[in-house]
């Protein structure tokens, strides 16, 4: 086996036995490989507007919309900013940049100018497809002038000015007027980058990461792909798309493996809970996609109990970490269902592990942990410090490998040698480890550990605890400065709405902590505030909360 500094290295596997993956191909051609089987099949349902478009027409529309593309003079290599909420259009820009051998990036269409501003000019994109709400952001001084140097592409908003395109841009329905057969012939390498998604911009600014039709095919392939699939997806299921496609979760595990898998994708532009309950009711909705912040919304709002959630037999949460706790509350909502997680980040492609019981034969899973290590792909997990492997139970930084993870960073060689290790390892940030069952439980990420003299206090673990206070509705734990300790945790609560949350006081809070842990990982200042800022991909905004810790006084 390989050695690091002379050790032994425990490298951990898949439970499941390796497939074989056509990653050579083009990424178009393998999600709608087996498009003659769906074609008269419903691929998307618009949640807003209720339109179905069928595999066969979405098919034609990404051929058209590429022959359209090219006549706006996008070709091999060339970047397309997507700048879209969840929509169809969103779908058919990605595929047929594909078949161009463009490349997509997508970026949150309610950053500010200057924010998109700044992916536009990292990614050097010269098209923007975006909705006519959101041009006006394409309009400052700091963009090139729409026509001269960026090609403006505009999905309508719908509404009164349904048949306005702003002037100088381009009609997105314009492109369905090419004709399909007019795709210029391009030859794509394996290699080539066919996405350019940016890291979420957690722990600092958000990298661009360089994504290849080779990667993302391995990583759906290990999602959906084999005889016995890791996430098994049948063209009957409806497949929940809430969560934003401009992250690579949705993109990977929703959009891209339903197109595979050739199932039902069910889009909403924004999550909203009523209308939610309603589409789920609705259209069967079979399969869901999650992150935290929405499991703890499903779990704790009583509107909950007044629909039909019956024909939900997966949810997949992923993005964040989500505790037992939790998982455990929104089981008993959804007895039906089977909940578990997966585990990814952008640069690995971005799924690392995902749950054996969604598997079609299905393996039984623990609550909280993040399912076993995908196949065909390689695990360790090293000592943080010394790089040392560490074995099962043993929580350490979690590093992945195999045909799947990025190729590098945007423009920063620096930085790509800095993740990627000679070996081909990524070096995930994260701490986890690999308990005798094979699973992954992730602890936190190595820059989140709250430092208490020599102690280390995974953020995560205090929350979930805090969690299960019915005074509490949200929390967010973070390092404050202590001149006896270096750091210790302090505490963001959010009180539920009820007498429990409003009688909640600071002692009861720090009390609850101190009951159940540990002395070092008790919670040293709490402070209310009325909601914890979170990402799209449902991630805590620990470093705001730190910003607003040298500002605000305990209450
Ligand atoms: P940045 O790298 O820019 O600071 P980010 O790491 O949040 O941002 P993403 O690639 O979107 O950007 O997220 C990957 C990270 O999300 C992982 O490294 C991990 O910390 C966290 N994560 C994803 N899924 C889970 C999960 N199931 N449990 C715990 N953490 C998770
Ligand atoms: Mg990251």
């Amino acid at each position: 086996p390989e050695t690091t500094q002379g050790s032994h290295v425990t490298i951990f596997r898949s439970k499941l036995p390796d497939i074989d993956i056509d990653n050579t191909q083009p990424l178009h051609t393998y999600c709608f490989e087996k498009l003659h089987l769906v074609s008269d099949k419903p691929c998307i349902i618009d949640g807003s507007s209720g339109k179905i478009y069928t595999y066969g027409e979405i098919h034609l529309l990404c051929r058209k919309s590429a022959a359209g593309l090219a006549a706006l003079g996008v070709g091999h290599g060339d970047v397309v900013m997507v700048l879209l909420q969840n929509c169809p259009e969103f779908v058919i820009t990605l595929m047929a940049c594909s078949m161009l051998g463009a490349v997509t990036t997508s970026a949150n269409p309610f950053y500010t100018s200057h924010e998109i501003h700044k992916q536009f000019k990292a990614s050097d994109a010269k098209l923007v497809v975006t909705q006519s709400s959101y041009v006006e952001k394409l309009q400052s001084a700091e963009f090139p002038v729409i026509g001269d140097g960026m090609t403006v592409v505009v999905v309508s908003d719908g509404g009164d000015d349904y048949d306005k395109v702003p002037e100088s841009c381009h009609g997105f329905s314009d492109l369905f007027n090419a004709n399909e057969d007019d795709v210029p012939t391009v030859v794509i390498e394996p290699n080539d980058p066919v996405a350019l998604p940016f890291s979420s911009g957690t722990t600092g600014l958000p990298k661009g990461v360089i994504l290849t039709h080779k990667s993302i095919i391995t990583s759906v392939a290990q999602q959906v792909d084999g005889d016995n699939p890791n996430l098994y997806i049948t063209p009957e299921d409806v497949f929940l798309c809430v969560l934003p496609l401009f992250h690579i979760f949705s993109l990977s595990s929703v959009l891209l493996c339903s197109l595979r898998a050739g199932c039902v994708v069910l889009m909403m532009k924004k999550f909203e809970m009523v209308s939610l309950l309603e589409l789920i009711q609705k259209h069967r909705i079979s399969i869901a996609a999650v992150v935290p912040p929405l499991v703890l919304a499903l779990a704790k709002n009583p509107t909950v109990e007044n629909y039909d959630l019956t024909s939900i037999r997966i949810v997949l949460s992923g993005g964040a970490p989500l505790g037992n706790e939790l998982e455990d509350a929104l089981r008993r909502r959804l007895p039906r269902a089977v909940l578990g997680q997966g585990y990814g980040m952008t640069e690995a492609g971005p799924v690392i592990s995902m749950c054996p019981a969604f598997a079609k034969e299905a393996s039984p899973c623990k609550s909280g942990s993040c399912g076993s290590i995908v196949r065909n792909a390689e695990m360790k997990i090293v000592d943080p410090d010394t790089g040392v492997s560490l074995r099962y139970n043993q929580p350490g930084e979690v590093c992945i490998r195999g045909e799947e993870i990025m190729k590098g960073y945007l423009n920063d060689p620096e930085s790509t040698s800095k993740t990627i290790d000679v070996d081909g390892w990524i070096h995930t940030g994260d701490i986890g480890y690999v308990d005798d069952d094979e699973e992954i439980f992730i602890v936190d990420r190595v820059k989140e550990l709250i430092k208490f003299k020599g102690f280390q206090v995974p953020p995560a673990e205090i929350e979930a605890l805090l969690l299960t206070n019915p005074g509490i509705a949200d929390v967010a734990v973070v390092p404050q400065k202590d001149t006896a300790a270096g750091e210790v945790p302090a505490a963001f609560v959010v009180r539920s709405s009820g007498d429990e949350g409003l009688n909640l006081t600071e002692k009861m809070v720090k009390d609850f902590v101190a009951k159940q842990v540990v002395f070092y990982k008790r919670v040293h200042s709490v402070y209310f505030i009325s909601a914890i800022p979170k990402s799209p991909a449902g991630k805590i905004l620990r470093k705001d909360l730190r910003t607003r810790l040298a500002t605000q006084k305990s209450s």
